[in-house]
């Protein structure tokens, strides 16, 4: 009888467990992996955007000037000071990359101003949109931290960490200036 009420005991617990949200949260997870649909698995004749989270609409992307200088990566690291900017380079040229959302997307992913959109998205098809995209470009930032880094080894360090020490650098410190006479 006592063994039976530990097995209850047991039984209950584990199916609490088993219940939990986050055991529920893994087991569909695990169950049903997201699939990434690819544009030739769309039926033929469908409009591709039926199938699609309209992620065109989520983002902007901007040309950029190539960076040559400090200067121009302190700007671009200014960028990536701001929430959901990155900056991405693309066939050597570079972009500057806002993930925001258009103000007019509706919850169904349909675009609540079709009629009067902007030219842009009038002229935007899915010959060659993001449908099935692999985001992958040669280069992309997402931190001011990963643009110094990268603009410090093409130009030496911007800033120089005086508490840095000398074995986990790969410059030698800047010696200390000698006391004025
Ligand atoms: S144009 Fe492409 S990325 Fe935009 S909603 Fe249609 S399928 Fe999606
Ligand atoms: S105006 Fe419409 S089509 Fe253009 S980005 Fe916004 S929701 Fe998308």
């Amino acid at each position: 009888m006592v063994d039976d009420a530990v097995n209850l005991d047991d039984a209950a617990k584990s199916s609490q467990i088993a219940d939990s949200p986050l055991d529920r949260f893994i087991a569909v997870s695990v169950a049903t992996p997201p699939v990434k649909r690819r544009r030739d698995q769309v039926p033929k004749g469908a409009n591709l955007c039926d199938y699609c989270s309209a992620k065109c609409c989520q983002y902007f992307a901007l040309p950029m000037e190539q960076p040559v200088n400090r200067k121009d990566y302190d700007f671009i690291r200014w960028y990536l000071l701001h929430d959901r900017a990155s900056c991405f380079v693309d066939d050597d040229n570079w972009y500057l990359l806002v993930h925001t959302t258009c103000k007019h997307l509706q919850s169904d992913n349909r675009c609540g101003i079709y009629e009067t959109r902007p030219q842009i998205c009038r002229e935007y098809t899915t010959d060659e949109c993001e449908f099935d995209d692999d985001w992958c470009y040669e280069m992309y930032f997402e931190t001011p931290e990963q643009i110094d880094e990268y603009a410090d080894a093409l130009l030496g360090p911007q800033f120089v960490d005086p508490k840095a020490s000398k074995r986990n650098s790969l410059r030698s410190r800047r010696p200390t200036a000698l006391p004025m006479a």
